[in-house]
C-alpha cells in the first residue's frame, strides 16, 4: 500500500501543527509521498502566509514598504525552524530572497510561501525535499502540462523513493514560475498520486471530510463518510467546498480514491471519494443538501415558441455575449427561464433584457430576483421512488414556496429553488424530513 498524503495550510500553520503531521506520516508507512502548501491561519485573526505574499506583491507594485511585511513572513519560518531545532538556513535563505525581491516575478514571490514551507518540512520529517520547479511542468500559457509533469513525477519517484513536495507552484520549459489557482496545492497532490499510481490520496486538512450539511444552518449535521466524485461535485458547486475541484480528475481517471481527513483529529474517519461501490449494506438516501442565495431568473414568454426554431439559442447567445454563465435553463412549452447569479448580471441586466426584446421579440420578458437554489444530492436517489415527493410535501407542510423544481440528468440531485428569506428553513426542513434515513445499499448485493 502507497499513500500520497497532502498536508493543506492549517496543517502547518506553526511548530505545534509540525509534530501532529510528523506523528500522522510516522503513524503509517505506506504514507511515503508529501505534498505541502504554505503555512497557513494559525487562528481566525491570523492571515496565510500565501495571503501576506501576495500583500508584498501588491505593495512591491504600488511602492509601498515591502519590508515590514517580509519580516512578518520571516518570522513565521523563523520561529517554526527555531522550535523544532531545524538546520536549515532558513534566516539566511529568507535574507537571500529578501535582498533580490526586485528581481523576482510575483509568482516567483508567492510560490517562496511552499517552498520555504516545504523545506521545513523536509528536514523535519526526514525526506528529501523536490523542487516543484523541477517536476511540475506548466506550459508558457499558464496551464499544467499533464503528460510531461506525470512522466517527470514518475521518473523521480523511480530514482529517488519517498520525497516532499511542495504544492501549488511548477515551472515552464524557461523555467519561470507558475501557479495553480488559490488551493492549488490540492491539485499537485493528486497529479503525485496519479503519476506514481498510489492506492489512496490522503488530502489532509482542518475539517473531518465533509458534512451533510452547513453546520451554520442545522445542528450537528451528520458527516458523510463516502461520496461519489459526481456528488461531490454537486455539493461543492454548491458552496460546500473542501477540496479544490480540479484536483479529483487526475486520480478519478484511474480510479485512485481520495480521502478527506483532519490533522487535528487523525482518529476522525473523515470523507472518502471514490466511484468504486463500498462494502456497506444500507446507505443514506440523501448524501448531502447544499445551497446558495441570490440567483435571478430572467423569464422569457414566447406564444407558439415550442415549434419557432432558434429563440432559446438567441438568447442564450446574449448572455454569451455578455460573459454570463448560465446556471440553468428551466422550459415550458412556450417559456423558459434563464437562471444567473444576480451578482454576475447586476451591472448589464438591463442591457441583456434589452437585447432579448430587440433579438426575439418575445411576448413577455419577466425578472424574478432573490431566489436561491438547494441541491438535494445522494446517489441513492434515483433507486427510490418517491423522493421528490417526500422532499415537496415536507417543504409544502413548511410553508415554503417552491419556486422552481430542476432534476439533473443524471438523477443524482433534485434542485428546489426557494425564496431567499427561506433558504436556511429549506434545508432544515429538508435536512429534517430525511437526512438520516437509511436505505438498502443494491450495490453491495450485486457482489
Ligand atoms: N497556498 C496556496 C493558497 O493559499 C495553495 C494551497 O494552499 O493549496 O491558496
Amino acid at each position: 500500500m502507497i499513500k500520497v498524503a497532502k498536508f493543506g495550510g492549517s496543517s502547518v500553520a506553526d511548530a505545534e501543527q509540525f509534530k501532529k503531521v510528523k506523528q500522522i506520516v510516522q503513524s503509517d508507512p505506506a504514507r511515503k509521498f508529501i505534498v505541502v502548501s504554505a503555512a497557513g491561519r494559525r487562528n481566525p485573526a491570523d492571515n496565510k502566509i500565501t495571503d501576506l505574499l501576495y500583500l508584498v506583491c501588491a505593495h512591491l507594485q504600488y511602492h509601498v514598504d515591502e519590508i515590514p511585511l517580509l519580516e512578518d513572513v520571516k518570522q513565521r519560518f523563523v520561529s517554526i525552524a527555531h522550535e523544532l531545532n531545524l538546520k536549515y538556513p532558513i534566516e539566511e535563505k529568507f535574507n537571500e530572497f529578501e535582498n533580490n525581491i526586485k528581481n523576482y516575478s510575483p509568482e516567483y514571490i508567492v510560490s517562496r510561501g511552499e517552498y520555504f514551507t516545504g523545506q521545513l518540512l523536509a528536514e523535519y520529517l526526514g525526506l528529501s525535499f523536490v523542487d516543484a520547479a523541477e517536476v511540475i511542468r506548466f506550459h508558457r500559457s499558464g496551464t499544467v502540462s499533464k503528460t510531461k509533469t506525470l512522466h517527470n513525477i514518475h521518473e523521480l519517484a523511480k530514482k529517488t523513493g519517498p520525497f516532499l513536495l511542495p504544492g501549488f507552484y511548477g515551472a515552464t520549459p524557461d523555467k519561470e514560475i507558475r501557479l495553480f489557482d488559490r488551493g492549488g496545492g490540492d491539485i499537485t497532490g493528486s497529479l503525485v498520486a496519479r503519476a506514481i499510481g498510489v492506492d489512496l490520496y490522503e488530502n489532509w486538512t482542518d475539517v473531518s471530510g465533509f458534512l451533510s450539511a452547513d453546520p451554520r444552518i442545522v445542528d450537528n449535521p451528520r458527516p458523510i463518510l463516502r461520496i461519489t466524485f459526481d456528488e461531490m461535485r454537486e455539493l461543492s458547486y454548491m458552496g460546500a467546498s473542501v477540496l479544490h475541484e480540479e484536483s479529483i480528475f487526475p486520480v478519478r481517471e484511474v480510479g485512485i480514491p481520495i480521502v478527506i481527513k483532519n490533522t487535528n483529529d487523525p482518529f476522525a474517519p473523515g470523507t472518502i471519494i471514490s466511484d468504486d461501490p463500498m462494502n456497506a449494506s444500507m446507505e443514506h438516501l440523501i448524501t448531502g443538501i447544499a445551497g446558495k442565495k441570490n440567483f435571478l431568473s430572467v423569464n422569457v414568454k414566447k406564444n407558439h415558441m415550442s415549434t419557432a426554431v432558434g429563440t432559446v439559442r438567441k438568447v442564450l447567445s446574449i448572455f454569451e455575449l455578455y460573459g454570463v454563465s448560465v446556471e440553468h435553463i428551466p422550459t415550458g412549452i412556450d417559456s423558459f427561464g434563464i437562471v444567473v447569479h444576480a451578482s454576475d448580471v447586476h451591472d448589464c441586466l438591463y442591457d441583456i433584457v434589452g437585447d432579448i426584446q430587440d433579438e426575439v421579440q418575445p411576448d413577455e420578458v419577466k425578472v424574478v430576483d432573490k431566489f436561491a437554489l438547494v441541491s438535494i444530492v445522494g446517489r441513492n436517489i434515483s433507486r427510490h421512488v418517491g423522493t421528490s415527493g417526500r422532499i415537496f410535501t415536507a417543504l409544502g407542510r413548511a410553508g415554503i414556496n417552491i419556486r422552481l423544481i430542476m432534476q439533473n440528468s443524471e438523477e443524482i440531485s433534485i434542485i428546489v429553488g426557494v425564496d431567499d428569506s427561506d433558504f436556511e428553513n429549506a434545508i432544515r426542513t429538508i435536512y429534517n424530513a430525511f437526512a438520516n434515513e437509511l436505505v438498502e445499499d443494491e450495490a453491495s448485493d450485486e457482489r
